[in-house]
């Protein structure tokens, strides 16, 4: 009974040894890093790999320099902002619902690495009706995200019983998908799932497209088969060192993901996450591509480049303008004015 999405999910790589029959590098050092965070790459993903280390090879394989600690276990405290374990309530009129605690394939730069593919992201049936009964209970709430994990990886009944029930909730607004599965799993985005999530609109979908190479004909297939059904697309790309932190790369990324009826939303400065630190920029980097887009590309290609603050203040956009430089610190102005302390990467350090 297994559709063919499930097929392909199954049939991923979860080891190193794997891809060492594939390509030729030494897998061992790999093996500790999987079994700390773990690893799944799709067919399709893996697919896209043509050598090693190249851009997406990056992105899910596996690397020694992820068991280098540096960085908070939780740096944007959300920990401190769930009134339930499936629910992540920052802003007043819109939550995180965590539905699910798997992805297609796992993002070596996750800011939920650490939770993501383990039992401690493991959701329990309660857990999501406490989410459901939370949301119902809170009438400032519009917005409802749901993410996690992958929300698009539980099976159809589960995700259109969970759908359900919060777009029968009167103050519920819109809901919100936060997938990566146009990406790295495409075949997931089929006719039945589409007719599914038109049935909720307005449904707003932010994919996670990080490089060009990613827009093959599956992905981009996919994102054709959702706008087509009223699927408000949207992506979210996470600025990575050595991989697109480059102002050409992402140029033809926003403008091929537009040509895709995809709006790019946000561009993210990493998190400080510990294990990913071979992935951080300077908040230079960023400001530098934001500076390139501004003018020569259409507004519409022309994301957010948002910083989520430690300790739960939240995601500020940044504006060339908005910051000011004091040596290695940063003083970020916040939407409300606050000037907020920030240290910046530096390489080397
Ligand atoms: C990012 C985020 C949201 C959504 O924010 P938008 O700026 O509206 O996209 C909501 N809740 C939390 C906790 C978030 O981190
Ligand atoms: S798909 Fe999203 S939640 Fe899953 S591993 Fe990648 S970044 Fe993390």
């Amino acid at each position: 009974m297994n559709e063919d999405w499930q097929q392909a999910l199954k049939a991923s790589i979860t080891r190193p040894q794997q891809l060492a029959e594939l390509f030729s590098f030494d897998p061992r050092p790999l093996e500790a890093v999987a079994d700390r965070y773990p690893m799944r790459i799709t067919p399709h993903y893996l697919s896209l790999i043509k050598a090693v280390g190249d851009p997406i090879w990056r992105q899910c394989v596996p690397d020694s320099r992820e068991l280098i600690d540096v960085g908070l276990v939780d740096p944007l405290g959300e920990d401190n902002l769930s009134p339930v374990p499936s629910v992540i309530h920052r802003y007043p009129d819109r939550v995180i619902f965590l539905v699910s605690g798997s992805c297609a394939s796992y993002c070596r730069f996750c800011t939920r690495k650490r939770k993501v593919g383990c039992r401690e992201m493991t959701l329990s049936f309660r857990d999501l009706r406490d989410g459901i009964e939370y949301i119902a209970n809170t009438p400032q709430i519009k917005d409802v995200i749901f993410s996690g994990g992958d929300p698009l990886l539980l099976p159809d009944s589960v995700l259109g019983d969970l759908l359900a029930r919060v777009h029968a909730i009167p103050h519920v607004e819109i809901i919100r998908i936060g997938s990566r599965v146009p990406v790295t799993l495409p075949e997931r985005i089929t006719d039945k799932l589409c007719q599914l999530l038109k049935r909720f609109s307005p449904v707003y979908l932010n994919t996670h497209f990080n490089h060009p190479r990613e827009l093959v004909p599956a992905a981009t297939e996919a994102c054709a088969k959702l706008a087509d059904a009223g699927i408000v697309l949207g992506n979210q790309t996470v600025l990575l060192r050595g991989i697109n932190d480059q102002p050409e790369i992402l140029t033809d990324l926003f403008r091929r993901l537009l040509r895709n009826r995809v709006r790019p939303y946000y561009l993210h400065q990493m998190d400080l996450v510990c294990g990913t630190e071979h992935f951080r920029t300077s908040v230079d980097v960023g400001l530098n591509v934001m500076k390139s887009l501004r003018g020569p590309v259409s507004g519409l290609a022309s994301p957010y480049y948002v910083i989520d603050l430690p300790g739960g203040k939240g995601k500020v956009p940044l504006v060339p303008d908005d910051v000011v430089r004091e040596g290695n610190k940063l003083l970020i102005r916040t939407r409300s004015g606050e000037q907020v302390e920030y240290s910046d990467y530096k390489s080397g350090s």
